[in-house]
């Protein structure tokens, strides 16, 4: 049995298209991951089969209203991260 958070393949996604209007800080791995993780805990997971979760991430990518929600929280996560890891390498 393979258990997805199908939440995870539509942010994933959205801050693909994220990155194309937002100039990140630092484009490290880490950095792009916190982004990522903060986002995840603020959204609601969506735990599914994963033939299920395939057809709900179609749906999901229509969802405007759930779009813009994440959108949102990329840009507020993205923020946090800028001023608070202080990463440098
Ligand atoms: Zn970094």
């Amino acid at each position: 049995m393979a258990v997805i958070n199908a939440m995870e393949t539509v942010v994933t996604h959205l801050f693909g298209e994220f990155k194309k209007n937002y100039e990140l800080k630092c484009e490290c791995l880490t950095c792009q991951e916190d982004i990522l993780a903060i986002v995840l805990n603020r959204v609601p997971s969506r735990y599914t089969s994963s033939e299920k979760g395939q057809l709900y991430v179609k749906g999901e990518f229509t969802n405007q209203q759930l779009k813009s929600d994440v959108m949102r929280e990329l840009m507020e996560a993205a923020s946090f991260v800028e001023h608070h890891k202080h990463h440098r390498d």
